[in-house]
């Protein structure tokens, strides 16, 4: 069977890896396909792209743009937009500033608390030579709370501090999983709802599937169960949708790797088809 891991980030998100290394080692992991789907933004797609072509690796075109509803984070993949929509590419821009402004209200939050950190100490953790349309996140906010001394590790700082629920935490005003729905398609893409096994919300998720027009479900991912996967599958093979999975992989830090390694979760190459063709 030839596999694709339809889920990983890149360091024009949150990633660790630059995109050409995720397709090497898409190829070191014998895949014939590897999706780059960053947190809002497509700025790693042409880097993987010309890789993939030095590696014999189809590169899925993807992004992961976040939304919410009712308080609760849902992030929507959407495959095979067109890149050169503009309509499409500034509304990623729009979005990439409420992320903006919701990194600076997290680091005020963590001056409240008494932890003197600055945008520049998190930029700075996020790595140099950054390109305006490429996304900081909590994760590098997390990695200066350790450069300052001030968490642990990683993991330490979200589950203490920017992890819902806890005292840094801030939602952004975030667009609705139905509007990223309808933004994808407008752009020619495929909606496919991520890791739907995360927000405890399977009446949401279903009428997203029915209601919201979304083309798929992601079953197989790293941060899901068995059980999980085999719900999913059945939920979106019960609505006549998509089934599609992928690692969410994020590279390795100080040995620990971040939801999966590339290749740790695929579904059969054959999906791409459908992908392209909604
Ligand atoms: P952001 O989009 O900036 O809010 O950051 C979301 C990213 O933070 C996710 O894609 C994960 O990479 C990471 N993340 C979210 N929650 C946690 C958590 N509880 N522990 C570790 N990493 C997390
Ligand atoms: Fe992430
Ligand atoms: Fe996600
Ligand atoms: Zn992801």
């Amino acid at each position: 069977m030839n596999l694709a891991d339809l889920h990983t980030h890149t360091t024009a998100s949150d990633g660790l890896h630059r995109p050409a290394d995720n397709v090497r080692m898409a190829r070191e992991a014998g895949l014939a396909a590897i999706a780059i789907t960053d947190h809002d933004t497509v700025a790693g797609i042409g880097e993987a792209r010309d890789a993939g072509t030095r590696y014999g690796v189809a590169v899925v075109p993807g992004v992961e743009i976040s939304t919410a509803s009712d308080g609760q984070d849902i992030h929507v993949l959407g495959y095979y937009v067109d890149e050169r929509d503009e309509t499409f590419l500034a509304r990623l821009a729009k979005l990439r500033g409420v992320r903006e402004r919701r990194n600076e209200a997290i680091v005020a939050r963590l001056n409240e608390l008494g932890i003197p950190l600055t945008m520049a100490q998190v930029m700075d953790a996020a790595g140099d030579g950054r390109g305006a349309d490429e996304t900081i996140g909590r994760p590098h906010i997390a990695e200066a709370l350790v450069r300052a001394g001030a968490a642990a590790n990683v993991q330490e700082a979200f589950d203490r501090l920017l992890a819902e629920g806890r005292p840094a935490y801030v939602l952004p005003p975030r667009i609705s999983p139905e509007q990223a729905i309808a933004w994808i398609h407008e752009a020619g893409g495929t909606a496919i709802i991520a890791h739907p096994g995360l927000y405890d919300r399977d009446d949401l998720v279903a009428s997203l599937l029915a209601q919201a027009g979304a083309d798929g479900l992601e079953a197989y991912h790293s941060d899901h169960s068995e059980a999980d996967a085999a719900r999913y599958r059945a939920m979106a093979e019960a609505h006549g949708k998509l089934v599609t999975g992928g690692s969410d992989f994020h590279g390795a830090r100080k040995g620990k790797i971040y939801h999966g390694s590339i290749g740790s979760r695929t579904v059969d190459a054959a999906v791409l088809v459908a992908l392209q063709g909604k």
